[in-house]
């Protein structure tokens, strides 16, 4: 049983997790502090960690009706991130793992993010293909076992990420930060087919391009003005954004004789992406995995799932040297970053 700890945005969270189940979490946002900034501040970040790090530890410990005896490890981010964010969080693991004398570990978050999904669907079968889609990163890559396997990266974007994306062309178009949602729920109203934005790179290997897109939508609204309907630019922009993550997805898939995609990260609660993603699988005779839209964003469960990977994969603990690392690469999911 793994108590895992995230803090390396603007989201506190904390999970228990056991045999691979979720037994309780809570979660805390400073998101509406940032909003009037039009994006994470990492100082205001960091403050908010700091008062909400305990009441979702004991929170989650409570949901989960587990003591500190009950555990078997910490589990906390160190990487990627704010530096201050990480900061605060591997400060609190390591207090948490001194007072409770239990072993401390570091995970790596976008293993985390992966990791999310076995909490609803169990270990990915063999190999697959997970697509990565969250604030900072879009990824494609080939796993194998997440206890021991290395993950390759077949393809990352070269420019913005895919959440990225969505949080500028919600500030483009007025719709207040974080982006994703509200042009999510914007594009409901809105017809896809409006506006033909392009799709950069479809096609062309599996690294993406998302800030030309943005551009696209950019100078659209400058031409059209109020003429635009605002959800018709939402649903288009979103269109574009889901069309060309599933058709890579997918082609990754068949390119290395994969019948699994986990589809991760924020951008994996976006709704179209999610019916998008589902048809085109079913059509290419792929099985689709996405975790509800809780654990696509930011949780402490996740990381708790990557720790109890790593305590059944026999890790070696990190200990109370843990550094944060803020652009830690993703290569493996357990075993990784523990002892740096
Ligand atoms: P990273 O995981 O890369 O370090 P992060 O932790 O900030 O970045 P996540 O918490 O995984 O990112 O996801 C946040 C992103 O997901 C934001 O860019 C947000 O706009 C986007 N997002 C959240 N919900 C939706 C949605 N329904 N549709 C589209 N995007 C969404
Ligand atoms: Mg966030
Ligand atoms: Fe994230």
């Amino acid at each position: 049983m793994v108590l895992g700890i995230e803090s390396s945005c603007d989201e506190t969270g904390a999970g228990v997790v056991s045999g691979g189940r979720l037994l309780g979490a809570a979660l805390s946002s400073s998101m509406d502090e940032h909003a009037r900034f039009g994006g994470v501040v990492p100082e205001i970040a960091a403050r908010a960690h700091l008062h909400a790090l305990a009441p979702c530890v004991r929170t989650a410990m409570a949901e989960a009706d587990v003591r500190p005896s009950d555990l078997d490890a910490i589990a906390v981010t160190s990487g990627p991130g704010l530096s201050t964010a990480l900061q605060t969080g591997v400060a609190a693991a390591k207090a948490y793992a001194l007072a409770w004398n239990l072993p401390l570990y570091g995970v790596h978050h976008l293993a985390g993010h992966v990791a999310a999904d076995t909490l609803e669907h169990g270990p990915p079968p063999g190999r697959s293909v997970a697509l990565i889609v969250s604030g900072g990163h879009t990824s494609l890559l080939l796993l194998g076992d997440l206890a021991r396997d290395p993950i390759v990266h077949l393809g990352d974007t070269r420019d913005d990420a895919a959440g990225e994306a969505f949080d500028k062309v919600a500030r483009i178009l007025g719709l207040g930060y974080p982006g994703g949602p509200a042009v999510d729920r914007a594009a409901r109203e809105g017809s896809a087919t409006a506006v033909r934005f392009p799709r950069a790179m479809l096609g062309a290997g599996f690294d993406f391009s998302f800030s030309g897109l943005k551009t696209a939508v950019a100078r659209h609204v400058e031409a059209e003005g109020t003429r635009a309907p605002l959800a018709d630019v939402a649903a288009s922009f979103q269109e574009a954004v889901a069309d060309v993550l599933t058709a890579k997805a997918v082609a990754a898939c068949r390119a290395h004789g994969v019948d699994t995609l986990t589809i991760v990260g924020g951008v994996a609660a976006n709704r179209r992406l999610r019916e998008l993603a589902a048809s085109r699988c079913a059509a290419a005779g792929l099985v689709l995995r996405v975790p509800p839209p809780r654990l696509c964003t930011d949780n402490g469960a996740m990381i708790a799932a990557v720790g109890e990977l790593l305590v059944d994969a026999g890790a070696p603990p990190a200990g109370l040297t843990l550094a944060t690392d803020p652009s830690a690469p993703l290569t493996r999911a357990a075993l990784a970053p523990a002892s740096r």
